[in-house]
């Protein structure tokens, strides 16, 4: 039993949980996946909408170069076999946001295979969750049932919309974990540049499967591959929000425990997550599933990839992540922990590095990761909204490691810069904030306070803790800008030897 298994307790014993997720990622692309359409959001509904998104009798489909190109590189950031050979095909069922009738996707020949995305937990530790495949397909419409009492109204604009449909194995252990999972694969994906990954806006959602059983079967799955040692799954569809993905997983398996408790069994069935109420409800059984009767679509040739182009793809691939991190931490001395925080997200990753560029790499961090996430977050904003850019924060570690000004001065000019904005320097400049390294002007201050002080003074030989009341003093006295330590030595000198 690892430090990470979960375990909960039911009447009858111990239950852990086992989780695979289908996640649905949209597409970066200005056009749909076989239509020249638009895909921006939030433009007015049916604006967005091509004869063959409008399943137009007579149309046909043309595959968007782009988006395949999209799909391989995802494919090989996530470590992923990139499949040379194939295959669309039509998964037909009705609904009146599908006018066509049926959705075109990848069923046998998908063209991504097997990979894997290595994560991290809150603590720090690491697992690894399988990739079975990635597959490309086309989204559907919307229906609108909120407009009008007695009609529901179609929009058509994200009909034809490309998606990667992610497949994990079911190696997800843990609510934490089923979240950190998606957390991570988002991340690579906007380092990639191939989905947005705004939850909020649709461009990610996960179908997250649970099934509990036993303690020790997993592992029994694990080394045997059989998925009889595992328990019945239950589909939890459309989970949009990460805090959302572990509140269902809480909910169902306790759902499920409670059932297979009381001498029921588990139906394999799918099921909604009620945000508002916290609780899964069924949306069809097993019974109900549809027969997609899946069948090659006979408008479209099966998709050839040429090695070389797959290899040029390869060659392009932006630095990800977990490379990142790894030279945060062995080019720039970071920490494992501050390397991670700052690499787990690409606007955080190039914000620190514009400010350390060409400066104290430890220093940069600190003032990223603390003063500035610190305040960012107390303001409830994004690094976007940073009212303090990466080039003035860059110029104020500048001024501390050079000596310009100390550390505390430091935490004023921010304020200022956060407040008022300028150049770090004209503020130190203007404001008369350098620090004083003039051993003179500190000595003359320090000669002063113990005329001053004679008994404290005294005391200082004794008890060596109270010579902080001196450095405190001398501080107040300059304002702040005494170069904490020469203060120090002098002190040291005047008041210990
Ligand atoms: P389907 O095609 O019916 O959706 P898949 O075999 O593709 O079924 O599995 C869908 C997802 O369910 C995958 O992410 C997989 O890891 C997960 N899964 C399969 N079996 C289980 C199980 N017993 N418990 C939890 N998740 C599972
Ligand atoms: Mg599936």
């Amino acid at each position: 039993m690892s430090d990470h298994t979960y375990r909960i307790a039911g009447a009858t014993g111990d239950w852990e949980i086992v989780m695979g997720l289908e996640v649905h990622a949209q597409v970066v692309s200005n056009a749909k996946l076989f239509s020249g359409a638009a895909t921006a959001f939030g433009a007015a509904p049916n604006s967005q909408v091509s004869l063959v998104d409008a399943a137009m009798p007579g149309m046909l489909p043309v595959i968007n170069q782009h988006v395949v190109e999209q799909a391989v590189k995802t494919g090989l950031g996530l470590n992923a076999q990139i499949n040379n050979w194939s295959r669309f095909d039509r998964k037909n069922y009705f609904y009146p946001d599908l006018p066509q009738g049926y959705q075109i996707s990848q069923f046998q020949y998908p063209i991504v295979g097997e990979g894997e995305i290595e994560c991290e937990r809150d603590d720090g530790s690491r697992f690894t969750v399988g990739i079975e495949r990635l597959h490309l397909e086309q989204d559907a419409g919307k229906s609108i049932h909120d407009l009008d009492p007695s009609h529901t109204y179609v929009d058509l604009n994200r009909s034809g919309v490309a998606l990667m449909e992610i497949v994990s194995r079911p190696h997800i252990r843990t609510p934490e974990e089923a979240s950190a999972y998606v957390s991570k694969l988002r991340t690579i994906l906007r380092y990639l540049g191939t989905c947005g990954g705004d939850m909020e806006k649709g461009q990610l959602r996960a179908d997250v499967n649970v099934s509990v059983c036993r303690p020790g079967q997993y592992e029994k799955f694990r080394e045997t591959g059989d998925f009889s040692h595992l328990g019945t799954r239950c589909e939890i569809k459309n989970v949009n929000s990460l805090r959302f993905i572990r509140q269902a997983i809480e909910f169902e398996a306790k759902r499920q425990i409670d059932i297979i408790e009381e001498g029921g069994t588990i139906d394999q069935e799918t099921r909604l997550f009620d945000a508002n109420t916290g609780v899964t409800r069924s949306m069809r059984s097993k019974e109900e599933a549809h027969d997609y009767r899946y069948f090659p679509d006979p408008d479209l040739l099966p998709l050839e990839l040429q090695q070389d182009w797959v290899d040029q793809i390869r060659v392009n691939l932006p630095e990800l992540p977990d490379q990142k991190r790894e030279r945060f931490m062995s080019d720039m001395g970071l920490s494992e922990y501050d390397a991670g925080v700052l690499a787990a997200d690409k606007d955080r990753a190039d914000y620190f590095e514009t400010v350390a560029e060409g400066r104290d790499p430890k220093l940069a961090s600190n003032w990223v990761n603390n003063e500035l996430f610190g305040r960012l977050n107390k303001e409830g904003l994004g690094i976007t909204d940073s009212p303090v850019s990466a080039d003035q924060l860059g110029k104020l570690v500048a001024l501390i490691k050079d000596g310009t000004i100390s550390g505390k001065i430091a935490k004023d000019v921010f304020e200022i810069l956060w407040s008022e904005g300028g150049d770090p320097a004209q503020i130190v400049e203007d404001r008369g904030l350098k620090q004083v390294t003039d051993t003179g002007a500190i000595e003359a201050v320090i000669d002063e306070l113990i005329a001053n002080n004679p008994d404290q003074a005294a005391q200082v030989k004794d008890k060596p803790k109270t010579m902080g009341w001196f450095v405190g003093q001398v501080m107040k006295a300059m304002q702040g800008k005494a170069n904490p330590q020469a203060v120090n030595e002098i002190l040291k000198k005047k008041l210990l030897d």
